[in-house]
């Protein structure tokens, strides 16, 4: 075997190998990654991320694809690795921009083609199935790829044949022994490939690095949530979790079947995602236990078992609308039960909770994972990462997806592994490296912004955004100037007026609002007699003014807008 090794590194050519990484790196989401072998480049995963509650007015944050609009003739297409948002849910806004190859299993594709198709960009889009250890060549990238568990079928690690050696990207993944479907994670692939070629550079998924331990199995999940329904008997059920998640679906409705229930879908991607799993033969639910939530009027509130979208408290999710009592389909009632199999993802927690209590104030009892064990995360704990480190025992290392204290222990732990610590480095989105003969080193930097999406407008800077947090902690407060300049005459017209909103209110606020508009009167007045006569500069001095003012009487700093009419137009601000 070793000799196996050497030859192949003999083999090795003078073509460098480069890996960017724009995104996901230092964050749960926006996956994306480009990986370049001569003049190509094959992107691995294209995902979405969720914004955080600091981001006022914003859906969706991709990754930065000027480095791929860039290089947009080299770039020949997606390694799609599974069907989750952080990994396929940005591919619709690089397909509006450059066609793509997308290389997935069918169930990866077909999630991703939803999206793709609402937005009539299936043209750009080639797709190309691939199954559990395939190996197939597109362009310059010869691929192959092997099952692992996650919480979506059909996940795949995917080894790149490089003239470099073997770079091997572990997708999302964990190590259940005991998986819905019996496809396990393919350690023994992984394991032949690690010996016979060797894995040269590693990139392995961190989410998990600082969980202790293995995460529990997925079928020890459909136990519990079976025990909770022998338990609930006689209640409405409605079970809450991510639609894609066809394992956690299939043992909700075999729980629900087998205490005498009938399965109903709530929500457009649930009914979706049902749809498209059972048509693919990935998940079972006869006929005759499964109805559309607009066809439920003729069972009994204790025979119903709903499986809905929203356990990540989105707000216009079926859930959430339960939870304000705006569902169309489903008024929650005294002595409902509503679990959420599910876990938030960071970022979601203040949501969940405003959900959470909705539901209780409806009366319902809610049901999650702090109490219940209803939810497995679908991440390898550090314990699997380690069985898959003394497993791939790669020459180079480069810890993926997670937050920045996610990547350093993994770190840690790839060298309690056995990698060398020189051979271990932690990359942020932007950076790159670069794999030759020598070894691996760290290449160019490239763009990683953060790309605010806001569902009406489209791209948002993000000057935008801290207007909106400004708006959003301290209002704003705007000052109109009118003006008359005639020659070397100038004269303002009346005292200015001051707007505010979201600053002070009352009596209070009538009275700063006054002391204001004199404050900058007399700015203005002056500023005026020492000549100045352009909107700019005069814009410039009731900024000032207004802005000193109301800091020193309301220890506050809302936005200041002013407004000069009857000025010249001068030259813009240097
Ligand atoms: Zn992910
Ligand atoms: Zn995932």
């Amino acid at each position: 075997m070793a000799d196996t090794k050497k030859d192949n590194k003999q083999k090795r050519s003078d073509v460098p190998v480069r890996v960017v990484f724009l995104g996901g790196l230092g964050e749960i989401g926006r996956n994306c990654a480009a990986i370049e072998v001569g003049d190509e480049i094959m992107l691995i995963d294209c995902g979405l991320m969720f914004p955080d509650d600091d981001m006022a007015g914003v859906d969706l944050v991709l990754p930065d694809f000027t480095y791929l609009r860039e290089n947009k003739e080299r770039v020949i297409g997606v390694v799609a690795t599974h069907g989750h948002e952080d990994h396929i849910g940005a591919l619709s806004f690089l397909l509006e921009e450059m066609p793509l190859q997308i290389v997935g299993s069918p169930l990866t594709l077909g999630l991703a083609r939803n999206r793709i198709e609402e937005k009539g960009l299936l043209g750009q889009a080639k797709f190309i199935e691939v199954s559990d250890n395939d190996r197939i060549q597109v362009g310059n990238f010869d691929m192959e790829f092997f099952p692992v568990t996650h919480s979506v079928p059909h996940g795949f690690a995917t080894a790149f044949h490089t003239p470099q050696g073997v770079i091997l990207h572990s997708g999302d993944f964990k190590l259940d022994m005991t998986p819905v479907d019996g496809r396990l994670t393919d350690l023994a692939g992984i394991g032949h490939l690690a010996k016979d070629d060797g894995v040269r550079l590693f990139l392995c998924d961190s989410t998990n690095a600082i969980e202790e331990g293995f995460s529990a199995s997925e079928t020890s999940i459909g136990q519990s949530i079976h025990d909770l329904f022998k338990a609930k008997e006689g209640h409405r059920i409605v079970v809450a979790c991510f639609a894609s998640h066809i394992h956690r679906v299939q043992q909700i409705a075999d729980a629900a079947i087998d205490n005498g229930r009938t399965v109903a879908t709530l929500g457009r991607s649930m009914n979706k995602n049902v749809h498209l799993a059972r048509q693919m033969g990935l998940l079972t639910i006869p006929d005759t236990h499964l109805r559309n939530i607009e066809n439920v009027d003729d069972i009994p509130d204790e025979e119903l078992c709903i499986i809905s979208t929203g356990s990540q408290g989105e707000p216009m999710s079926a859930l959430a609308r339960m939870a304000t009592g705006d569902n169309k389909w489903l008024k929650i009632q005294e002595g409902d039960v509503i679990i959420l199999s599910s876990h938030p993802i960071p970022g979601n927690e203040s949501s969940v909770t405003r959900v959470i209590d909705g539901l209780l104030r409806r009366g319902a009892e809610v049901i999650d994972s702090k109490t219940h064990d209803v939810h497995a995360t679908g991440h390898a704990k550090s314990e699997e990462l380690k069985v898959l480190h003394s497993i791939v025992q790669p020459e180079w290392f480069v810890p993926v997806h997670g937050e920045y204290r996610h990547m350093t222990e993994h770190a840690r732990i790839a060298t309690r592994m056995g990698t060398a610590a020189d051979h271990i480095t932690v990359c942020q989105d932007g950076e790159s490296v670069v794999l030759d003969a020598n070894g691996l080193r760290r290449g160019g930097d490239v763009p990683a912004e953060y790309i605010y999406v806001d569902g009406k407008l489209g791209d948002l800077d993000e000057s935008v955004l801290g207007e909106r947090r400004t708006l959003g902690t301290d209002g704003f407060v705007s000052v109109v100037v009118p003006l008359a300049i005639e020659g070397p005459n100038a004269e303002l017209l009346r005292l200015p007026e001051i707007i505010s909103r979201g600053w002070v209110h009352g009596e209070e606020g009538d009275q700063l609002r006054k002391d204001a508009a004199h404050e900058v009167r007399d700015g203005i007045e002056a500023a005026l007699s020492d000549g100045k006569r352009t909107r700019q500069e005069l814009e410039r001095v009731a900024r000032r003014i207004l802005g000193r003012f109301v800091n020193n009487r309301t220890r506050l700093r809302p936005m200041i807008v002013p407004v000069v009419l009857g000025a010249h137009e001068g030259a813009d601000e240097a």
